[in-house]
């Protein structure tokens, strides 16, 4: 998308907030929050004098977008990254001949979770090691479908995922369980965290970014 710094469209959010706050969504779409009081003209200007701020931000959100393959068939999943075929034949994943066409969305679901468990699991097991006495908090993971999160580490030492985590490339799926392993050592987002988390995955940025893209597919 080219953005023509005179006319930059946004999306405007009033709320009972006090300043005015611009926010570039993983989508590339401008979101401006501004409290109720503030004039039209007045968030216009204010825009147009952080258009360089803006423009850097939705380019770097087109490029992150550009990095997710689009489907070009109805039939195709995601897994790891990856778009897979599926069907009955000449496909990477190939339905059991029973399966009719109304239920292989369900199957697929199916195949889709027993993967991300398998491979959740084989992740979470590399690292658990890593994190010394604090691993032996960790009892077990879960899979939920979750709209706005991709993971959450509970005080009980249960590690909850995003079960469409396992449609994200490998560096994402990374991101997330390394972030949610290391808050059974540190429960909070703390320097100390921060720097558990740099030290297990040096590319944590990467993965933060990347994962903030792939929030598009949740949907889908
Ligand atoms: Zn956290």
């Amino acid at each position: 998308m080219l953005l023509d710094p005179e006319k930059i469209t946004y999306r405007l959010v009033r709320s009972q907030r006090r300043t005015v706050m611009i926010r570039v969504e993983p989508t590339a779409q401008i979101v401006v929050k501004a409290p109720w009081s503030m004039s039209t003209s007045v968030i216009d200007r204010y825009v147009v004098s952080q258009r360089d701020w803006i423009v850097r931000k939705v380019e770097e959100a087109n490029a992150r977008l550009s990095l997710i393959p689009q489907k070009t068939s109805p039939r195709q999943v995601y897994l790891r990254g990856n778009l897979l075929s599926w069907g009955w034949h000449d496909a990477d994943i190939i339905l059991p001949s029973g399966i009719s066409a109304q239920a292989a969305p369900q199957w697929l679901a199916r195949w889709q979770r027993a993967a991300a468990k398998d491979h959740f699991s084989s992740v979470i097991n590399e690292y658990l090691p890593l994190l010394g006495v604090p691993a032996l908090r960790y009892s077990g993971f879960a899979l939920r479908k979750m709209r706005r999160s991709w993971g959450l580490c509970a005080t009980n030492g249960v590690i909850t995922l995003n079960e469409h985590l396992i449609r994200t490339p490998d560096i994402c799926i990374r991101g997330i369980i390394v972030h949610e392993l290391c808050h059974l050592v540190h429960f909070n987002h703390g320097p100390e965290f921060h720097s558990m988390v740099a030290d297990l995955l040096p590319d944590h940025r990467i993965a933060d970014a990347l994962i903030d893209a792939w929030t598009i597919i949740i949907d889908v």
